[in-house]
């Protein structure tokens, strides 16, 4: 069976993680911050926060800006469930902008079908690693003084108008879950352009200490000596040393990555030309993105006929998923006390998850494994 994603891991991450596991220093310490150095560098972004799951920098960049109940936040509803989740937790209401069927993402035009007197924050996604398109959206966000969240848990490495994702962002929030572009296991990291946002992130994600672990570790007497004051209710989304590790060694290899994952696209590419109802993901004009997720639409088609395109693949042995999910479909929105809002309609992000799938593609992914996925597909697709 053709998987549909393979994490890299070799001796490397190994020994780095055992060097950590033999040193006695578990929770976050030294190697979060030099995991955290490593990523602000080559982000090129001023600061950059450790967490546990882009989850939970979501949720810490949410609580920075204030949200609670009576806002409105605007998200996708193409997007995984967490994107909203966040929001409900708060007691907002979210409500859903649709996206461009073209690149999955929310557009200018989605906002403004989206945005209500009680907007109080967008949360953008870069679906699947595809760039949004920045000074577009910060500016719409800016004439409206509503702040722009980026989930940018797919789009590490990923760029727009030739700067990384994350390195100018007001707050961007990155995934290390092992079906994105580098991985800790679970973990996530914030870029901000901001010192003061950065500080509060610090913070929040250790129980609002004035003092982090790392300055802990590296205090005389192992912290007898510094007392650390608790300047606000904060959480634990610490991220552990082990994962810091892990981290830094895979931060290496992030240029490789997105190479051989954009090589692999491309070779998507050339060979689908030839499968005129399908239609891959690509570059949008201003950027170029992960391929975090290769997904393809599929012309003209029903959910069932996609269904059925995913069924004859796994019989040929090869591995694919349904396309980015709806989440206004799901059961927990149906649940959500203040409800959810979505003026525009969801036409599009309907259409793109009933009818798009995500096949295979991986770092180390072969020619010939590439040309099974293609064989399958045509045919089922010709
Ligand atoms: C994976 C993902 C998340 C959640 O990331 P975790 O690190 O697993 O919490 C959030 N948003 C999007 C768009 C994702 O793809």
């Amino acid at each position: 069976m053709i998987p549909l994603t393979r994490p890299w891991i070799d001796d490397t991450e190994i020994d780095a993680v055992t060097e950590v596991l033999r040193s006695g220093w578990l929770t976050q310490g030294s190697r979060v911050s030099r995991f955290e150095e490593a990523f602000r560098h080559r982000v090129g972004a001023t600061d950059a926060i450790a967490v546990s799951s882009c989850t939970t920098a979501l949720q810490q960049a949410l609580h920075v800006v204030g949200v609670g109940p009576g806002d409105d936040v605007v998200v996708p509803s193409f997007s995984f469930i967490a994107t909203t989740a966040v929001v409900a937790h708060t007691g907002a209401r979210p409500v859903f902008a649709d996206v461009d069927v073209a690149t999955g993402n929310v557009s200018v035009e989605t906002l403004d079908a989206a945005v209500t007197p009680s907007t109080r924050a967008v949360i953008a996604v870069h679906q699947a690693g595809v760039p949004l398109d920045l000074p577009a959206l910060y500016s719409w966000c800016d004439d409206r003084g509503v702040p722009l969240i980026e989930d940018a848990a797919c789009a590490l490495g990923a760029t727009c108008d030739g700067s990384p994702i994350g390195a100018d962002a007001w707050v961007a929030a990155f995934s290390f879950h092992p079906r994105k572009i580098l991985t800790t296991g679970e973990g996530g990291m914030l870029t901000t352009r901001d010192p003061d946002v950065a500080q509060r992130l610090r913070q929040l994600r250790d129980h609002g200490s004035n003092l982090s672990a790392a300055m802990r570790e590296r205090a005389p007497g192992a912290g007898s000596t510094v007392v650390e004051q608790y300047l606000e209710m904060g959480f634990n989304h610490r991220m552990t040393d082990l994962q810091g590790a892990l981290g830094e060694v895979q931060m290496g290899r992030l240029t490789d990555i997105i190479a051989r994952r954009r090589a692999r696209a491309s070779r998507y590419h050339d060979l689908l030309r030839r499968l005129p109802g399908v239609h891959p993901v690509r570059d949008p004009a201003w950027g170029t993105g992960t391929y975090q997720s290769f997904w393809i639409r599929l012309e003209g088609a029903t959910r069932q006929d996609r269904d059925h395109v995913m069924a004859h693949l796994a019989q040929r042995g090869v591995s694919t998923r349904r396309g980015i999910m709806a989440t206004h479909r799901e059961p927990a929105c149906a649940g959500l006390p203040g409800g959810w809002l979505a003026p525009g309609g969801l036409e599009s992000t309907e259409l793109l998850s009933d009818t798009s799938l995500i096949v295979p593609l991986w770092h180390h992914m072969t020619d010939d494994e590439q040309d099974r996925v293609v064989h399958a597909l045509g045919e089922v697709c010709s």
